[in-house]
Parts: C-alpha cells; structure tokens; sequence
C-alpha cells in the first residue's frame, strides 16, 4: 500500500455564497502525475461577486474533463468562458441537462452580449464560444458507472432539484492505493414534484466519503413552510381579479402551472377563467417538458392547465388592458426582466390586481422593492413612477432545494463520511448546517468551504488545508 501523501486530491470552491458554483480538483498521483478537473462552472450573478467571473484559479486548457449537476445559470454560465480560454476536452452531464444547457446557455449568451453593447465593454464570451462548448457535452446515463479518465470513474445519481439534475460520485483509483470516493450533491432535493427521485445503493451509502454539500435552505424547516399560494388564488379570483404570478422560467413556470391544474382538477378553482404563460425561454421550456413528459410521474403528465394559452405579442398587448378575471405566468421570477415588468407596470396601480411572487425576494430585485412598499406608496419601476394599488403577495411554498431537516435525513443514511465540504449557501446557512452535522456526529471533519482553501484529501478524509493565493 502506497503512503497516503502520495495519493489525494486538493479540492477547492470558487464561490463565496450561493452562484457562480464550480469545484476545482487537482488529483496528485504516486507517479507524479496530475489530473485536473471540475464539476459545475457557473456565473456570479451577486453584483458584489460580478467582478470574480472574470478570473479563474486555473488554465482551463489543462482540464482532463469538466462534470455538470444541472442547468442552472449559477452553475453552468461560465461554461463557455473556458472554451474561449482553450478548453477542448469532455463536458459530462445527462441528457437532459445537456437539452436544457442549450437553451439557457444561447439566452445567456443574447443577454450578455446586449449587457456588453450597452456599457461599451466586451462580452464574457461570444456566439462562437458557445458553439465549441456544446460541442463538447458527453451525455451521460444515470447510474451507470463510467470511465471518465484512466484514473477516474464517475456515476451521475438522481436528484429532484430538477429535471436532469444529478449528485455526481466521483471515483479516483490508482492501483495498490485505496479508491478516493468523492460525492457532489450539486443542488440537491430529496423529492421532485414532477418524477420519482431514485434511491442510491446501500453499497454507495457505505462507501469512504468526503461529500459537498450545499446548504441554501439550512436555517429553514420543512415544517416552518407555510401554503398559501392556492387560497391567495382563489380569493383573488373571487373578487374577480387579474392575477399575475412572476415565474422562473424553468421549473417553477412548469410547477406553477400543475399547481392551477390540480386547483381546477380539485373543483375550486372555475375551469373557464383563462391561463397564460408569457416569456420566450419560459414557453421553450414548458416545449422541452412536454416532450419529455412521458418520464413524468403520472401526476404530473399533464400539466397544462385547462384554458391554457401561451402570449405572443398582440395577446399580451390585450392582456395588458382587458380587466377581465385571469391568471397571467410571466418570466422572470423577481419580476426585473422579461415581459413580467410590462404586466406590473400595468397592473401596480390596480384595485383589481394581485401580484403574486413565488420566490424569495432578492436584493436589488423589483420584487424586493415591491415587498418593502405599502399600498399607496410610489415605486420606481423601470424610469416611471407608480403609485401601489394592486395587492402583493409572496410565498416560498415551492422551493426545490432540500431543507435542514432533509440535508440532515440525507446524510444520516451515509456511514462513512470522513470530511462533509459545506458550500452553496448564504453565511448563517452554512454555519447553520457544519453545526447541526457536528451536534448529529454525522462525518468526521466538516469545514465550510472558501474561494482561498483547497483542502487536501485521500480516502480517510482531510489530509490538511493548505491557503491559495486566489482571491
Ligand atoms: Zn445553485
Ligand atoms: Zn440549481
């Protein structure tokens, strides 16, 4: 048996709080051979943390390979970046998220060109960039152990988070030493409204193991949630309201829309009061489920709603002004982009109004400054003033990253975790989570993760932690 200084992995964390998610590992091998690689490559899209998407702590022409959990911007949006600094080698995700990435990433691509013209800069990457990084995604089943490397075999596991979305086992041999199992939880939830979340084999559970854990939902209960979003609903359309939710276009808009059909299906809500979905990538999205839907748990088949529409421009022109009772889903999900600011300018100064929001409202976000105005204050939205009038509601009702007590469930079925890596959450949250992981005596070491820490690890957890320059 080798010595174990001759055989780790240093593994670092290159985001601060909750985006611009990617993991650098550098594997060290006893003959002195290096294997780079990384899971996730998001964007930062925190104003205070925008200047970081700019440097990298490594060459990506010396990647072996890069590993994707799933497609979201915070962890996929700087994917292209390192195809514009040399990066030619493998891309892994599902098949699923490979569809998705598609999308998300020429939407990312339109939308930072245009930031770039209008403040005269130059863009992270361009329309060429793009093209060479889709080029590069391997699809890849789920279960299925697969080779990525001479030295590395990783297994892609089901994850509700969202559709396509994995936790990635990461396997690292080299012979005569004992395997460095590595296991990143990406976003991570137990369940998933739209199809069943697979178990993990006992023989994974039992596996010597360093996990990455995400930690966004950690100060929160599962219990402390509250539903409100349904009776919000109906009591607005009893009073014959219009209702406009702003909906994230992947996922939340596709749940949101299967909420309203099981309200229909239930009886409460009238099945004639029309229901629309405007945002471009929002209908693209709904497209992709739908063609997929046959994965689908059966509850969640069909999930159009009864008197659905989809909005082009010479509806929504109308929907803007009729005051007719109806429930209009619009990108983007804090209300700041997307066709959503048109409806709120419209509707804000309304009686007959609801704005529901069914996110957390971010800093900086019209959500957020809606939140903090009273009815009949005056708002600032876009370069107009308005005066509040329409009713405002929020909810966290449907949220899709596990919560402390499921993080908590989740780990406890593990029996060997030697080093538990907090990252993915905002300060408290991840305070929150080491603490409740060392009062439940779940692994031996736990650390919350830093852009300047690499940890160095081997098949018994950390070896030590050793400062970087990268800040
Ligand atoms: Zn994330
Ligand atoms: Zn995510």
């Amino acid at each position: 048996m080798g010595t174990k200084s001759k055989f780790f992995v240093d593994v670092m964390s290159l985001n601060e709080e909750v985006t611009g998610s990617c993991h650098l590992c550098v594997v060290k091998m006893p003959n002195h051979e290096t294997i780079k690689f990384i899971v996730d490559c998001g964007l930062f899209q925190e104003s205070e943390y925008y200047k970081y998407n700019y440097t990298l702590p490594f060459n990506p022409d010396e990647l072996n390979f890069a590993l994707i959990t799933h497609n979201h911007t915070d962890h996929i949006g700087r994917l292209p970046l390192l195809a514009k600094l040399g990066f030619r080698n493998d891309i892994y995700t599902t098949e699923l998220t490979r569809i998705l990435m598609y999308e998300s990433l020429k939407d990312s691509c339109s939308i930072l060109s245009q930031v770039a013209k209008r403040n005269n800069t130059k863009p992270l990457y361009d329309a060429d960039d793009l093209k060479i990084t889709l080029g590069l995604v391997k699809e890849i089943p789920y279960y299925k152990e697969i080779q990525v490397h001479t030295n590395v075999k990783v297994r892609f596991l089901d994850n509700g988070h969202l559709i396509g979305a994995s936790m990635i086992l990461v396997k690292i041999t080299y012979p005569g030493e004992e395997d460095i199992n590595m296991l990143f939880t990406g976003d991570y939830s137990s369940n998933s409204t739209f199809f069943n979340v697979g178990r993990i084999s006992k023989k994974i559970f039992n596996l010597n193991l360093t996990v990455i854990q995400e930690s966004t939902y950690a100060t929160t209960y599962t219990d402390s949630i509250v539903e409100i979003f349904e009776e919000n609903i109906l009591k607005a359309v009893s009073e014959n309201k219009t209702i406009i939710v702003p909906v994230f276009s992947l996922s939340r808009a596709q749940e949101i829309m299967l909420k309203i059909k099981n309200i229909q299906d239930s009886g409460k809500l009238d099945k004639t009061i029309p229901v629309y979905l405007d945002g471009k990538l929002s209908i693209k999205y709904t497209n992709i489920y739908s063609k997929y839907s046959y994965m689908f748990k059966d509850t969640a088949k069909n999930f159009f709603p009864e008197n659905f529409s989809f909005v082009d421009k010479e509806l929504r022109a109308d929907l803007i002004t009729n005051t007719k009772c109806k429930i209009i889903l619009t990108s983007s999900g804090m209300g700041s982009y997307g066709p959503a600011p048109l409806y709120i300018n419209n509707y804000i100064s309304s009686e007959n109004a609801l704005i529901h929001f069914i996110g957390y409202p971010a800093k900086g976000t019209l959500s957020r400054k809606l939140k903090n105005a009273k009815k009949d204050d005056f708002v600032k939205i876009g370069g107009v003033v308005k005066q509040k009038k329409c009713d405002i509601e929020y909810t966290t009702e449907f949220s899709s990253h596990a919560k402390l007590d499921e993080i908590l469930t989740f780990l406890k079925q593990f029996s060997n975790i030697n080093l538990l890596l907090v990252n993915h959450g905002e300060h408290d949250c991840k305070e929150n989570l080491a603490k409740q992981v060392i009062v439940n005596n779940l692994c031996k070491d736990v650390a919350i993760e830093s852009r300047s820490t690499f940890y160095r690890i081997n098949n018994n957890g950390l070896l030590k932690e050793l400062t970087t320059k990268f800040l």
